[in-house]
């Protein structure tokens, strides 16, 4: 027999256990609309599988959660090729770690960048592809190269535009953004799931998840109703570009912008900052905000604002090397509530 290193057996026996849990939680979350555990907890294990992974780089394959996007294509829609791929966000947990990220990048720049702090929403991505100032197709994230052909369902949802307004439309664009369910309707969706025998969602991700990933086909009067009511609650935000040759602008920023001229849904919390000080106390200012926003933040989102800065960071297989997602500690809402009917 071949000896191995000291602890590989149990390393790598830990990691198969470990892999298999989080593809059947990416499984349940991204297809179902479930949540198995809670993203805290989620979270966790990942952070335990790149741990493993930093002792053990040979258990780091290709097919590993840590190099992966997490969603894939369910059967139920026609597979859509991103025109551009997509990607997910690495995660920092601490200011701390966030400024260990910072101080990388700017080494890796030869100088600080200006950053574009934003709102992280708990909703899921989606892919508009624009040609011409027309919608063609709408598209979940899916594992990030094809996703799920949604384009039927966006007619319905308020203010995604299917002509674009203003001038200067590119042959082909690919818009980026969040497709969220607001908490003020969460609960009256669930209520009239319930109603139906419908099940009914954890959370407004995955009531915004569940909601757009709908077909008509069979459903019964009252069914295609509650359908449309998913529908019509659904927003969207804007967070990005796919395929855009030559964008006239040079930033992130200054794309919002445009994109809001052209009658995009852009956020109106977005904030373009310098140095690692700023971001930090924009970070703890949504930390104490963020139930005063229409819509669930797990966290913010740091980009670096410069185009050609972010080109010359790249991505891995997973994520933008030029940006992070600081994640706020988990809510203990539950135990909260329950606390609160003790007492009573
Ligand atoms: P992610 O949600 O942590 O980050 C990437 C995504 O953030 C992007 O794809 C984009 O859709 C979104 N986003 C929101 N606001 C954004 C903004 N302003 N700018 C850019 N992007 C923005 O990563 P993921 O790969 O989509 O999912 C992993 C996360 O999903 C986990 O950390 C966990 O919270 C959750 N999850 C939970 C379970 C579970 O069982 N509870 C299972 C799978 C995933």
């Amino acid at each position: 027999p071949t000896s191995t290193r000291d602890g590989l057996d149990e390393a790598k026996a830990e990691w198969t256990e470990l892999a298999e849990r989080i593809q059947s939680y990416q499984a349940a979350y991204y297809e179902r609309d479930e949540s198995l555990v809670s993203d805290a907890e989620y979270d966790g294990l990942m952070q335990r599988l790149e741990e493993i992974e930093r002792r053990f780089p040979e258990l780091a394959g290709q097919d590993s959660p840590t190099r992966r996007v997490g969603g894939g294509v369910s059967e139920l829609f026609a597979p859509v090729v991103h025109a551009q791929r997509m990607y997910s966000l690495d995660n920092v947990f601490s200011i701390d770690e966030f400024r260990g990220w910072a101080e990388k990048v700017a080494r890796d720049l030869g100088g600080a960048p200006a950053f574009l702090c934003e709102l992280k929403i708990d909703g899921l991505a989606l892919n508009l592809r624009y040609e011409n100032g027309k919608l063609v197709t709408a598209a979940t994230r899916g594992d990030g190269v094809t996703g799920e052909d949604v384009t039927a369902n966006i007619a319905y949802i308020p203010g995604i535009p299917q002509r674009l307004s203003g001038t200067g439309h590119p042959p082909l664009v690919e818009v980026r953004g969040e497709v969220y369910f607001p908490v003020a309707a969460f609960a009256e969706l669930n209520a009239h799931r319930e109603a139906l025998g419908e099940k009914v969602f954890a959370n407004p991700r995955n009531a915004a998840s569940g909601s757009l990933r709908q077909k008509s086909e069979g459903k019964s009067p009252e069914r295609l109703a509650l359908m449309h009511e998913g529908f019509e609650r659904l927003r969207l935000t804007v967070h990005g570009i796919g395929a855009w040759e030559h964008p006239p602008v040079h930033s992130q920023s200054e794309m919002y912008e445009l994109l809001a001229s052209w009658g995009l849904p852009v956020s109106k919390y977005a904030k373009v900052v310098m140095g690692t000080e700023a971001v930090a106390e924009f970070i703890e200012h949504f930390g104490a905000e963020r139930h005063s926003v229409e819509h669930e933040i797990d966290g913010i989102v740091i980009k670096v604002d410069n185009f050609a800065q972010q080109g010359s960071l790249g991505s891995t297989s997973r994520a933008p090397r030029w940006a992070i997602a600081y994640k706020y500690p988990p809510e203990q809402v539950n135990t909260k509530l329950l606390d609160i009917r003790v007492g009573v």
